[in-house]
């Protein structure tokens, strides 16, 4: 059998980040994933958003390594030149009685330690966005965007450099806890058993089944595993909006937003859906309710502007309707086995919260 320091499930931005972290510290390091490229799991599926910070529970570990993250990030992608724009995000009051929601989402921002939020009046609000339509609005210049498969692009590049080992096509099907570490079984072309002494499962969609199919793992620490789906649709022709635009939230969601793709292209969307089947087809129909949403805020939305673009699956740790699940990371205090870290429910803001949550990771590997 192959014996290794480190494996690493899975080649997300999670994986890679947690890889390129334990690389550079020196570990050896085989990243084993199932397709037949890295990046092609949720972190080939989302808004590309870099997250300010602004909502998460207090405290919560998305709040602390969502601001964390985001300065990090920033710093790594000028430093690496990948493609990233502080393009700054407008929250907007529609109405009169949503002004009180933007003062309480200012104060739980700045307590979360997003110092930057200005409230903007309307008319400050329409030198910055001509065509939005609103009573008052909130500005976060930390909001940006960024590419991110030039970012796993530079992770793996970085963990490639400090040794560490991609392995594609290697599926993980199995494995059991030893008195000598954890052997993984993996599946593929060439299948092998492989012994690691420090395992992380960072399989996203896939963390609950590794964890489950993991001899000598107490079951009840594995949390569920709930699908929410978000659909985006594309607007047709040139963006009227060169910030993000996120309406106030309403409960269940952050409502219908407009992002923006590095190219300048807006989308709407991510919106909630829940399935029970992995399956990323976009329904046009769910557009008919985002029209009369999006002209709350843009009035010159016209009709048919908008196609189904892409979808991506939030790994839910939670049923609909219970509260918003942390991101759990679990290590040996939690499910009693030395060496194995598992990730579960890492959906927004996972990628911008990336690098913070790689050293986060390490530090519960005991
Ligand atoms: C709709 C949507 C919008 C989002 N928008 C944002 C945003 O704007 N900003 C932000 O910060 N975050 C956002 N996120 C969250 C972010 O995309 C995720 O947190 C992040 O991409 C998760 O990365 P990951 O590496 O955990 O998962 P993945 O990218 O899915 O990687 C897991 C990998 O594990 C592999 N795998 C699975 N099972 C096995 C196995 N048994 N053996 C080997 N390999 C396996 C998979 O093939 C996959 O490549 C969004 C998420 C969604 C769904």
């Amino acid at each position: 059998m192959e014996k290794i320091d480190c494996a690493v499930i899975g080649a997300g931005v999670i994986g890679l980040a947690v890889a390129r972290r334990l690389a550079l510290s020196g570990r050896e390091v085989i990243i084993l994933e199932a397709e037949n490229r890295f990046g092609s799991g949720i972190s080939a599926r989302n808004s590309e958003v870099l997250h300010a910070g602004i909502y998460y529970p207090q405290g919560s570990l998305k709040a602390r390594l969502c601001v964390e993250g985001r300065d990090m990030l920033y710093r790594y992608c000028e430093e690496r030149s990948i493609g990233h724009k502080r393009c700054g995000k407008l929250i907007v009051a529609t109405s009169e009685d949503q002004r009180a929601a933007l003062v309480e989402i200012a104060a739980h921002a700045s307590a979360n330690g997003v110092k930057e939020i200005r409230s903007l009046t309307r008319s400050e609000a329409r030198v910055l966005e001509p065509e939005l339509e609103c009573d008052a609005a909130l500005f976060s210049p930390a909001t940006g965007i960024i590419d991110s498969h030039g970012l796993m692009n530079s992770l793996l590049g970085d963990a490639q450099a400090a040794g560490a080992v991609l392995a594609l096509q290697s599926p993980v099907t199995g494995g059991e806890v030893t008195g000598e570490g954890i052997v993984l079984a993996v599946g593929g072309d060439e299948p092998m058993k492989l012994l690691a002494k420090s395992v992380f499962n960072c399989a996203g969609l896939g963390a609950q089944g590794f964890s489950r199919s993991l001899r000598g793992m107490p079951l009840e620490t594995v949390p569920p595993l709930y699908y929410a789906k978000g659909n985006y649709y594309a607007l047709s022709g040139r963006s009227p909006f060169s910030r993000l635009i996120y309406p106030v939230p309403q409960p269940g969601g952050l409502g219908v937003h407009l992002t923006l793709d590095l190219a300048g292209s807006a989308r709407f969307g991510p919106d909630v859906e829940w399935i029970e089947e992995i399956d990323y087809g976009v329904d046009p129909r769910r557009a008919e309710g985002f029209y009369a949403e999006i002209r709350r805020y843009w009035p010159g939305l016209k009709n048919g502007a908008l196609s189904p673009a892409y979808s991506g699956i939030r790994p839910k740790p939670h049923a609909p309707g219970e509260t918003a699940a942390d991101f759990l990371v679990d290590g040996k205090d939690r499910h009693g086995i030395s060496g194995l870290v598992c990730l579960y429910g890492i959906e927004s803001p996972g990628l911008t919260s990336s690098l913070a949550l790689a050293e986060y990771a390490l530090r519960q590997c005991k």
